[in-house]
């Protein structure tokens, strides 16, 4: 994610906090000093800090979860709405997303269970003691809060963890498509029924109703490329006329392609034809800004490439697409040479295509394995 600083690296995973995550410490100590003068600032962002500290334990738990699965996550960023942990991949077998989605509630139950034992006991304790202990008044704040988080994470609101959970169960009885599909509707509907409280009161909920309309539809339009990419081989969804680049050309070079096809990425290839770059179009463009019309494009491509063998399942390409976030894959043949172009747009315009196509229909696209 981008605008997001790096604090820190546990256990594998970059902790990450987005910009606008400052802004609203800085906000909270705005109003708590408005109302209360340097002490409660403090105390506001104190009580924020621990807050998200409980959020981040919450994205740990889906983090480790997950790792037991052979899962890893690269990421976890702290926004304002709440913390996202960016796993690799989403487990295929439902049982095991259920349990990735419910080790993050699980965590904010110990908490609370914990933080409302040990009050249970300070309350004795300070009876005998009559010690004056400063912010500890926030702890049974944090304990219930903690009971929020549970609560808030649990609505079956797809892709939050209760609709994840509602997901996996749906695929456990009809397809991964079609479940991921109606957990979307509901987490959509959620996100109307929280926009409208937002836009009765707390601000909050607008953004937290966008963020999960929006990811509901990416969950559910990659859901959708999964059925169709099911039986299909990479050969099928291959964009086969393109331009490849010779490694020695120059940038200006590029730019006359560019100005006659609709070509988006670009694979470099040495003299033996074996692929040994990608330059994207914006990277063209501002490679062409910065350096200069004569620039090789082997300064300014980004090298290894990742390449799938044409025969290889398209679910396969999906997986490595999401897994590197690049915007193409070169597909090769058994001789390393570059012989079509996979890209999440040319597999959406299959879709497009796809759904066109009377049911059964198949133009000329053969099964894997056959
Ligand atoms: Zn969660």
């Amino acid at each position: 994610m981008s605008w997001s600083i790096k604090i820190g690296r546990v256990a594998g995973t970059d902790v990450k906090i987005h910009v606008t995550f400052l802004l609203l410490l800085i906000w909270v100590a705005m109003v708590y000093y408005s109302e209360g003068g340097i002490n409660a600032a403090i105390d506001g962002v104190v009580f924020v800090l621990a807050l998200f500290g409980c959020v981040l334990l919450h994205e740990f738990g889906h983090a480790l979860m997950a790792r037991a699965f052979g899962i890893p996550t690269p990421d976890i960023t702290l926004l304002p709405i709440g913390g996202v942990a960016r796993l690799q991949r989403m487990p295929d077998k439902p049982v095991q997303e259920i349990l990735v989605a419910l080790a993050g509630p699980a965590v904010n139950v110990v908490i609370a269970v914990v933080l409302f034992v040990w009050l249970g006991a300070w309350r004795d304790l300070a009876e005998i003691e009559h010690l004056p202990r400063p912010r500890l008044d926030m702890v049974p704040k944090l304990a219930v809060v903690n009971v929020w988080l549970v609560l808030f994470n649990m609505l079956p609101a797809f892709p939050m963890d209760g609709g994840r959970v509602l997901r996996a169960v749906l695929a456990l009885f009809t397809s991964y498509a079609t479940a991921t599909q109606i957990a979307a509707r509901i987490g959509q509907f959620m996100a109307f029924l929280f926009g409208l409280a937002g836009l009765l009161g707390n601000p909050m909920l607008l953004f937290i109703a966008l963020f999960i309309y929006l990811a509901a539809a990416q969950e559910a339009s990659y859901a959708q490329m999964k059925e169709i990419a099911q039986g299909l081989v990479v050969r099928d969804a291959m964009l086969t006329r393109f331009t490849v680049l010779d490694a020695r050309a120059t940038l200006q070079d590029v730019i006359n392609v560019l100005l006659q096809s609709g070509q988006h990425e670009f694979p470099v290839i040495d003299e033996r034809g074996t692929v040994v770059g990608m330059l994207t179009r914006d990277e063209v463009i501002a490679g062409y800004r910065n350096h200069g019309p004569d620039m090789p494009v082997s300064e300014v491509m980004h090298r290894n490439v990742p390449t799938i063998h044409v025969n290889a399942p398209l679910e396969r390409a999906l997986q490595q697409m999401q897994e590197c976030a690049c915007p193409a894959l070169a597909a090769v043949d058994r001789y390393g040479r570059v012989v079509g172009l996979v890209s999440p747009e040319r597999i959406g315009e299959m879709m497009m295509i796809h759904a066109v196509l009377p049911r059964g229909a198949n133009i000329s696209w053969h099964k894997a394995g056959a």
